[in-house]
């Protein structure tokens, strides 16, 4: 939103000039932590309100006719990059730029949108960027749904796909890439990154350097997309690895709190363009409340973040030794010298706190311990303040068949943790009671 229509919109405040955002002092640049409490957004231009307003209003005033204009011919893409001005709250609102703007600041990201949801994030993308007879290459495993979203729904009309497993070498990458190239036009390489619930991880540097060697580096190679969701913004910012856009369900980390449901896309302006188009014809934009929501919720990820984190790394310690786990899957116990420590070193600056814990026994023994918990809730989710578990082969991913489930390691023996900010020690005398009960 420019700063002008900020002013116009805060009607009894006089047009005035809005305070520059304040992005460095003395030469330092402002950490995401820091630029998280006021980045976008001027009191002054609304009664010096500390907290922005949340705008309930489905539509905006035009300052003049030929103003009015403007705004449509950038809503329309008639003019790329957007509107400069409010037009419509199916295209924008005050909170949902403001939001935009700080999602983007913790990967120094050119643009980014926020979405209704993580799935219309991923769905407005694809219907933006994606044609009939196109070949998306994929990592696998993905997403239940982003997985029926590009199997299923997009087959229907006409868009097939080829995939390679996250941990995939170079060489399959490429061969894969190559495979696709010549069954005809690539509109998207589509990774996600720790995969759920194995947790490997791709090796991003390397897509870049087999789509750049396969499809050149002319404006027409496809745009390499990932969904961060699982460590991201804090643990792993693959912009920085050469991924053209990064996904998320903002109902993780980033809204942390298990109190709301959004999506966001960052990355580059030209690719981000026509997915704005998309989401204006389509409405998929978040709303006021939950843009406000996720406001509150960026000025403590850091925060959040880190402590889930050190929480996670004591419990997964404790887990590694216990005489009933058989092995714990966690970032952090990568083994020396493997490639996914190399791309961990190389990708990651963090384990994260969700992880994968395998019982010795199958299902009696993971429902006894899920039924046993005391603090940690029997949900399915991730990243909120609160720790979550839950059971994926009787959950999230009871509908994959069970070769699949198999190929996955999704086994009956499988318990998916996700570790929220709670005392570190109450949470190991949680797991110590629950294990006691197998
Ligand atoms: C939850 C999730 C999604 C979907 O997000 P919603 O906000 O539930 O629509 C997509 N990708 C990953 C990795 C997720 O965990």
């Amino acid at each position: 939103m420019t700063k002008e229509t900020e002013a116009d919109l805060s009607g009894t405040t006089p047009r005035r000039r809005p305070r520059p955002d304040i992005v460095e002092i003395g030469g330092r640049k402002l950490q995401p932590s820091t630029l998280m409490m006021g980045h976008g957004y001027d009191p002054m231009l609304s009664e010096g309100s500390l907290k922005p307003p949340i705008f309930l209003t489905s539509t905006f005033v035009f300052e003049s006719a030929a103003a009015g204009k403007r705004h449509f011919e950038g809503v329309t893409g008639k003019r790329p990059g957007g509107a400069e001005g409010l037009v419509y709250s199916r295209f924008n609102g005050p909170d949902q730029e403001i939001l935009e703007h700080r999602l983007g600041v913790w990967e120094e990201a050119e643009d980014a949108l926020s979405f209704s949801s993580g799935m219309a994030a991923i769905a407005t993308m694809l219907l933006a960027l994606v044609k009939p007879g196109d070949t998306i290459v994929h990592s696998a495993p993905l997403y239940a749904a982003t997985e029926t979203l590009i199997g299923k729904i997009l087959g229907r009309f006409g868009v097939q796909w080829l995939d390679f497993p996250a941990g995939a070498s170079p060489a399959e990458i490429s061969a894969v890439l190559g495979r696709a190239k010549d069954a005809g036009r690539v509109p998207l390489i589509y990774l996600e990154s720790p995969a759920n619930p194995t947790n490997a991880l791709v090796d991003i540097e390397a897509v870049v350097a087999a789509r750049d060697a396969i499809f050149g580096v002319g404006p027409d190679r496809p745009p390499i997309v990932i969904d961060n969701t699982f460590l991201g913004p804090l643990w792993q910012k693959p912009l920085r690895h050469g991924a053209e856009l990064v996904l998320y369900s903002l109902t993780k980390y980033a809204g942390g709190h298990s109190d709301l449901v959004a999506g966001g896309v960052v990355g580059a302006k030209t690719v981000l363009d026509p997915i704005r188009a998309m989401r204006n014809t389509i409405g998929t934009i978040t709303d006021p409340h939950s843009a406000w929501m996720l406001l509150r919720s960026l000025e403590t990820l850091e925060l959040r973040m880190s402590r889930a984190g050190e929480n996670a790394a004591k419990v997964c310690a404790f887990l590694r030794d216990h005489p009933k786990v058989e092995r714990v899957g966690y970032l952090g116990f990568l083994e020396e010298g493997s490639r996914q420590a190399d791309i961990f070193r190389r990708h990651c600056t963090g384990a994260g706190s969700t992880f994968s814990l395998y019982l010795k026994g199958g299902e009696t023994e993971s429902f006894a311990f899920l039924d046993a918990l005391k603090i940690a809730k029997l949900a399915v989710s991730l990243g909120g303040t609160e720790t979550l578990a839950s059971h994926p082969a009787g959950m999230t991913h009871l509908s994959v068949p069970d070769a699949r489930k198999a190929a996955l390691g999704i086994t009956d023996n499988l318990v998916r943790i996700s570790i929220g900010v709670e005392d570190a020690d109450d949470l190991v005398a949680d797991f110590d009671q629950a294990l006691k009960a197998v």
